[in-house]
């Protein structure tokens, strides 16, 4: 099957065209930092109005990239949340307007689905269940992966995500936007045990995640020594974090493999961590490529062509969700945040 995918939830407007045996065919993408940039962050308000203007221009050069029309589209997949509502309904009206076009069935896709599956994308051989550490600038959860639509939430943070933890870091530092990528460049050129910071919740038995105070930490300490020593810290203790984390995660469940998705695992410090915790573990280690692991449309319609195949379609009157959790039992067990 042939899948548009849409993807809208934040500041990045993307369409892509994939097929069920994993061929991408098309893949279109514009972001907005130039439009943030001067308020150090996503203003929900300016990523809206860029998304109505890009949306379709870019849906139109994905179809012709792939040499396409949307009469041999087989379903059309939007994400339809979590994220910031005014973005996330753009690339879902959109969709909804051209399943009713075109005839075509909509698949509302989770964004988080969206990170989680595109592994499945990059690699064929993943199989369920596996391990997923889901890393983004909204989110920060260790997730069984048992199947499409079959999530179990293991843990999540108690106050920041991982992205978000780099971006307010870089911000702090005068790093700039959008903070996790600066992060990293800076240190490259710092000493990771350079400055001492604390590893919130390393050693509890439950594998859930902070960061509030490992930021709040290097508020403290920025100016008291160079940047890039500060940046190098930072990052160690992120991967420390997640590292001793997944570890206790993994003495609960037997995955077939060991797997990350999201923005943050873009970062090869995080990446290189967690294939050497999969390697300990005799795991195999699964990480999308660096441009698959930031919002994008392909995972969308992947996510899209995974649903399709289950017989997983929408009706038109689905609704845009701003909260939309993977796993609502953790989120009804546990509340919100935890
Ligand atoms: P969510 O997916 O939770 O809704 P989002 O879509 O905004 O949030 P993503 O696009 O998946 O998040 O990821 C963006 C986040 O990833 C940002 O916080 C960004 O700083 C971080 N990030 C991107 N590249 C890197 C990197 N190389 N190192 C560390 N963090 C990174
Ligand atoms: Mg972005
Ligand atoms: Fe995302």
């Amino acid at each position: 099957a042939l899948i548009l995918g849409l993807e809208s939830s934040c500041d990045e407007t993307a369409a892509a065209l994939v097929t069920s045996d994993r061929r991408i065919l098309a893949h279109t993408l514009a972001g907005q930092e130039a439009a943030h940039r001067p308020y150090g962050g996503v203003v929900p308000e300016i990523a809206a109005r860029a998304h109505v203007e890009v949306m379709a221009p870019l849906v139109e050069a994905a179809l012709a990239e792939a040499g396409v029309t949307l009469a041999e589209v087989d379903a059309i997949a939007a994400t339809a949340g979590p994220g910031l509502i005014g973005g996330v309904m753009v690339g879902l009206v959109t969709g909804k307007a051209l399943a009713l076009a075109s005839g075509k069935p909509l698949v509302a896709v989770n964004h988080l689905e969206g990170h989680g599956l595109s592994p499945r994308l990059s690699d064929p051989d993943l199989a369920f269940p596996y391990l997923l550490l889901l890393v983004s600038g909204g989110h920060c959860q260790l997730l069984l992966v048992e199947g499409v639509g079959r999530y179990r939430r293991l843990a999540t943070t108690i106050d920041d995500a991982a992205g978000e933890a780099f971006d307010k870091t870089a911000k702090l530092l005068g790093l700039g936007f959008p903070g996790g990528p600066a992060v990293e460049k800076a240190a490259m050129a710092g000493d990771p045990h350079a400055v001492p910071l604390p590893r919130p919740l390393v050693g509890s038995g439950e594998p859930h995640f902070s960061f509030a105070g490992l930021k709040s930490d290097v508020a403290r300490k920025a100016g008291k020594f160079p940047v890039a020593d500060l940046a190098a810290s930072f990052q160690q203790a992120v991967v420390d974090c997640l590292v001793d984390r997944t570890r206790i995660a993994l003495r609960s469940v037997r995955p077939t493999a060991l797997v990350v998705a999201g923005g943050v695992a873009a970062n090869k410090a995080v990446r290189g961590a967690l294939e050497s915790l999969a390697a300990e573990h005799g795991l195999r280690f699964v990480a999308p490529p660096l441009w698959l692991c930031t919002d994008n449309a392909a995972m969308i319609a992947w996510a899209g062509a995974e649903r399709f195949a289950a017989g997983l379609t929408d009706p038109l009157d689905v609704p845009a969700r701003p909260r939309w959790p993977l796993d609502p039992d953790a989120e009804k067990v546990r509340g919100a945040g935890v």
